[in-house]
């Protein structure tokens, strides 16, 4: 289940930067989640919670933000929205469309006390 690596990954970062802060416990995690990322975030949720278990992130709300899919068009020679990495160029239906945005998972922010 790669979400789990995801998650540790994730709270690794988190309690790193909650740490540097002087933190005693971390709130909320903002994610931006890519469509394109092949990310399930109801399962790095449910992986999150379990590894924040005991640490500081303990009980911290997970807040998801969906990155729409995007790619570069060399047809159209256009930056077009994708639904898929693989997907095809909803402008011109062509399949020489490499995937730009949406592609990453990553902690936009992080709200400690
Ligand atoms: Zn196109």
């Amino acid at each position: 289940m790669h979400e789990m690596s995801l998650a540790e990954g994730v709270l690794q970062l988190v309690e790193e930067t909650a740490r540097r802060e002087g933190a005693a416990r971390v709130k909320t995690v903002v994610l931006e989640i890519g469509q394109l990322s092949s990310v399930e975030p109801e399962a790095l949720k449910f992986c999150f919670e379990a590894v924040a278990h005991g640490t500081m992130a303990d009980g911290a709300a997970l807040a998801i933000l969906d990155v729409p899919g995007a790619g570069w068009c060399m047809a159209c020679s256009a930056t077009v929205p994708l639904q898929e990495v693989f997907g095809t160029c909803p402008q011109c239906g062509g399949y020489q469309v490499q995937a730009t945005g949406g592609t990453e998972m990553r902690v936009k922010e992080i709200e400690i006390e």
